[in-house]
C-alpha cells in the first residue's frame, strides 16, 4: 500500500510525455498522466500475448485465488483510490460516489472469483455425449468511459480474467489516473503481463479494436463510439460486448405512493449527479399523482447538497468534463424556451469554479423535446405526464435505446405486467440502476449487445466448445 502523493507520483513517472489532468471542481491540477504511443501500446499487447499461455493454465481456481487477492489489494488502497478518483472524475467520497465505486471493484472482483461455472453436458442419450466448454479467448481489450472509471474497468477485467485471457485496458483520456492507479493496485497481486494499461487518446486506442492480436474487445461508452468499434473490428471478426448509451424510462403508476418511492427516485436518477448509464433519464408519472410527484420529488432533491467532492457533506459533484457540462445547460435551456416548467435549479452558473451545474427538475415537458429524447447524461430530469399506462409504454418504447428502466407501483405484480412490456436490458421494480454482479446486465436496441456479470458474463469472455463423443 502507497500513500496518496506516492501513487501519484508512481503513475507520474511512468513512460510516455506527462499530460497534465484537473479537477472538474476546482480547475486545479490533480497529476500528469502518461500519453502513450502506438509503440507502447504493440509492447502491451505482445506482452499480454505472452503471458496468456502461463495464465491460461493456472486454472479457474488458482486464477479465481488471485482475483480474491487483487480484491484484498484494492481494500488496502481504498482511501488512496477513492480520493484520486474523486479529484479526478468529481464524485464526492462520500454518498453512493467514490468509496461505493471503489468498494464495487473490490466486491465485483469477489463475486467474479467465486461464480460457478462447470461444463454443461448437452446430450448424453447413451448414443452422443456431447459436453459444452468454455475456453479462453485470448487477449480482451477493455475501453471504458470516464463516468465509473474504477468500476467499469473491473466489469471489464475480472471476468476476462477468470476466464483464462490477459487484458489491455484503455481508459478514458478524461479519467486515465483512475485507471491506472487501479491497474497498479491490482498488479501487486497478478503475474506480469497479464494486466496492462495503455493510456492514449481514441486515435491510438483505436488501434486496439482492430489489432489481430486482440480476440475481444469489452467496450462501454456511447452508441457512436459502439458503431465505431463493430466496423473497425470486422475485418477480423472480433467478439465484442458493447455496453453502450441509454435513456432510461421510469413509469410511476396511479397507485403509487409519491412520499415513499421519491428517495429511490431521486438516487435513480441523480447517481453520480446523472453520470450513469442506467440512470432515470425520463420521468413518465400519471395525471392523478403528477403533482404529488413533483413535490415529494423537488423536496427530496433541494436537501442534497452538491458541492467539492472532498468536502464529506457533499452528495452530489460536478459534472465531469466542460463538453458534457455544456449538453446538460444547452438541453435545458432549449427545454426552458419550449414553456417546460423548471421545478428545481435550471440556471447554469458560468461564472463559479468548476463544471457544476445545479440539480434540475423540468416538469410539463413535451415527450418529444431533446431534454427527453436525448441522453442527458447529467443531473436534469424532465418529468412527463400521461394519462394512460398504454400511453406511458408508448412513449418509454419509443426511441432506439433501451438499456434500463422502472416501474413504481405499491403493486408488484401490476407492475411486473407493465414491465414485460418495456423494452430494455433491465427493467427494475420501485427502484432504477442497481447493478449486481450475480445477475446480468445488458441493452436492448442501440444501447448494445452481450451481457456482463453472473455467469452469462462469464461465458461471454470464453469461446464455447463443444467435445461430441
Ligand atoms: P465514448 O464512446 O466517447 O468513449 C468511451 C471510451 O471509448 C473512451 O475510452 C474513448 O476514448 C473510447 N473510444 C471511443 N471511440 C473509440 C473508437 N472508435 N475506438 C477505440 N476507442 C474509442 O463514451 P464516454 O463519453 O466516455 O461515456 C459516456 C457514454 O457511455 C454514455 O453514452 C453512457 O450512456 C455510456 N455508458 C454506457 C454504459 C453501459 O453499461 N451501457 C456504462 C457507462 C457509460
Amino acid at each position: 500500500m502507497e500513500t496518496y502523493d506516492a501513487l501519484l507520483a508512481s503513475i507520474s513517472a511512468l513512460p510516455g510525455t506527462g499530460r497534465t489532468i484537473f479537477n472538474p471542481a476546482t480547475g486545479e491540477p490533480v497529476g500528469e498522466a502518461p500519453v502513450h504511443t502506438l509503440d507502447v501500446l504493440e509492447k502491451s499487447v505482445a506482452g499480454a500475448v505472452a503471458a496468456q499461455p502461463g495464465w491460461a493454465a493456472l486454472g479457474h481456481d488458482a486464477r479465481s485465488a488471485a482475483l480474491l487477492k487483487a480484491a484484498d489489494a484494492v481494500e488496502r488502497s481504498a482511501e488512496e483510490l477513492a480520493r484520486l478518483l474523486s479529484c479526478e472524475q468529481g464524485k464526492p467520497l462520500n454518498g453512493p460516489n467514490a468509496r461505493f465505486e471503489v468498494g464495487a471493484c473490490a466486491a465485483w472482483l469477489r463475486a467474479t472469483a467465486s461464480l460457478p461455472l462447470e461444463p454443461e453436458t448437452i446430450v448424453d442419450d447413451g448414443e452422443t455425449r456431447a459436453e459444452l466448454h468454455y475456453k479462453p479467448i485470448g487477449v480482451v481489450a477493455a475501453i471504458g468511459p470516464w463516468n465509473w472509471p474504477m468500476m467499469i474497468a473491473v466489469w471489464q477485467i475480472a471476468p476476462a480474467l477468470r476466464m483464462g485471457n490477459t487484458v489491455v485496458v484503455k481508459p478514458s483520456g478524461n479519467t486515465p489516473l483512475s485507471v491506472l492507479a487501479l491497474v497498479k493496485v491490482l498488479n501487486e497481486e497478478l503475474p506480469e503481463g497479464v494486466l496492462s494499461v495503455v493510456s492514449c487518446g481514441r486515435d491510438v486506442g483505436a488501434r486496439l479494436t482492430e489489432h489481430p492480436a486482440i480476440g475481444k474487445v469489452m467496450f462501454t461508452g456511447s452508441t457512436a463510439g459502439g458503431r465505431a468499434i463493430i466496423k473497425s473490428s470486422a475485418d477480423t471478426v472480433k467478439r465484442l460486448t458493447l455496453e453502450l448509451g441509454g435513456n432510461d424510462a421510469g413509469i410511476v403508476l396511479p397507485d403509487a405512493d409519491p412520499q415513499a418511492i421519491a428517495q429511490d427516485i431521486f438516487w435513480g436518477a441523480f447517481l453520480n449527479t446523472g453520470q450513469t448509464c442506467a440512470a432515470l433519464k425520463r420521468l413518465y408519472v400519471h395525471d392523478s399523482i403528477y403533482d404529488a410527484v413533483c413535490e415529494e420529488l423537488t423536496a427530496v432533491a433541494k436537501a442534497m447538497p452538491m458541492g467539492n467532492g472532498l468536502d464529506e457533506n457533499n452528495v452530489l459533484g460536478p459534472l465531469q468534463n466542460k463538453a458534457q457540462y455544456d449538453v446538460v445547460a444547452n438541453l435545458v435551456e432549449a427545454a426552458k424556451s419550449s414553456g417546460a416548467r423548471v421545478l428545481l435549479g435550471g440556471d447554469a452558473d458560468a461564472d463559479q469554479p468548476g463544471y457544476f451545474y445545479p440539480t434540475t427538475l423540468v416538469a410539463d415537458i413535451d415527450n418529444d423535446n431533446p431534454l427527453v429524447a436525448e441522453e442527458q447524461f447529467g443531473p436534469a430530469l424532465p418529468i412527463i405526464r400521461y394519462s394512460t399506462i398504454d400511453e406511458a409504454v408508448e412513449k418509454a418504447n419509443g426511441l432506439d435505446v433501451g438499456l434500463g428502466a422502472s416501474v413504481w407501483s405499491s403493486d408488484v405484480a401490476e407492475a411486473r405486467k407493465v414491465a414485460a412490456r418495456i423494452q430494455s436490458g433491465t427493467v427494475w421494480i420501485n427502484r432504477h440502476g442497481a447493478v449486481d454482479p450475480r445477475i446480468p446486465f445488458g441493452g436492448a436496441k442501440q444501447s448494445g449487445y452481450g451481457v456482463e456479470f453472473g455467469v452469462e458474463g462469464l461465458k461471454a469472455l470464453g469461446v464455447p466448445q463443444v467435445i461430441n463423443g
